[in-house]
């Protein structure tokens, strides 16, 4: 395959043309941000690490049954995918209460939640990706009151695969965000899933192994991704 064209640079990742139309090619970079775009540092292995992880996960979710764009990993920072068309919705479950949820409505951080908790946030930086609903996802036509219902259903099937996953590597999995788009008219997982888009903490220290640690100024951020890659298995070689 053929890398052709930088289409798009995100805040982590960029997206390239291929001579194939159906599928691109992601770069993961070294780039980290948080606080939309606020602060920005480079931390040197990130690219490869997030993508080895996240080529690892996006594995492990396809084994389940979830429709996910990877298609193969290409070298220690790219990776093949489909080409969607994005749905402009972040979907948020939360296990745990963390984040946004401990600000918004002052709950205490570490309280369980049960059952998990689904939100939907619009992805728009320059809006600080606001908390959205059904309702207004379907008026504005981000998606279908259907394709949110599906987004849904998926994003709590990810959830079953990926907790006890990670609570096989002694981790507890608290919230990730997932992004969908469509492939053919049918709805599949995109983006990625690494340590910079969920929260994971030390099921037995409750020790923060996640973005927070870059977010909150605790250091050890990239050691923090690669030890939880080698606790569920991810290579790094
Ligand atoms: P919160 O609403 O607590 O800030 O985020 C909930 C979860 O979704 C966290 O795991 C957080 O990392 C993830 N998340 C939410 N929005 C974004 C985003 O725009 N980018 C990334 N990388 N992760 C996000």
């Amino acid at each position: 395959m053929e890398k052709r064209q930088e289409l798009y640079a995100g805040k982590a990742k960029s997206v390239f043309a291929t001579d194939d139309p159906d599928h691109l090619i992601l770069t993961f970079r070294d780039d980290t941000s948080a606080f939309d775009g606020e602060r920005m540092e480079s931390l040197a292995r990130k690219g490869m690490v997030n993508n080895r992880f996240n080529a690892f996960i996006m594995e492990q979710l396809a084994a389940a049954g979830i429709p996910t764009h990877f298609t193969q990993r290409l070298s220690d920072t790219e990776s093949v995918v489909k080409k969607l068309d994005m749905i402009p919705v972040e979907c948020v479950v939360r296990n745990i209460a963390a984040g946004g949820l401990v600000k918004r409505l002052g709950v205490e951080e570490g309280k369980e939640l049960n059952p998990p908790t689904f939100e939907l946030f619009l992805k728009n930086d320059a809006l600080h990706d606001p908390m959205i609903n059904e309702s207004l996802a379907e008026t504005f036509g981000w998606a279908t009151p259907e394709q949110l219902a599906e987004m849904k259903a998926l994003t709590f099937r990810v959830n079953d695969v990926l907790k006890r996953l990670f609570a096989d590597g002694g981790l507890l999995l608290v919230d990730y965000k997932l992004e969908f788009g469509l492939f053919k008219g049918e709805i599949v997982l995109g983006d990625e899933f690494s340590p910079d888009g969920c929260r994971l903490w030390d099921a037995e220290t409750r020790e923060k192994l996640d973005k927070d640690r870059f977010r909150q100024g605790l250091g050890g951020v990239i050691e923090a991704y690669e030890e939880v890659g080698r606790r569920i298995g991810v290579g790094f070689d």
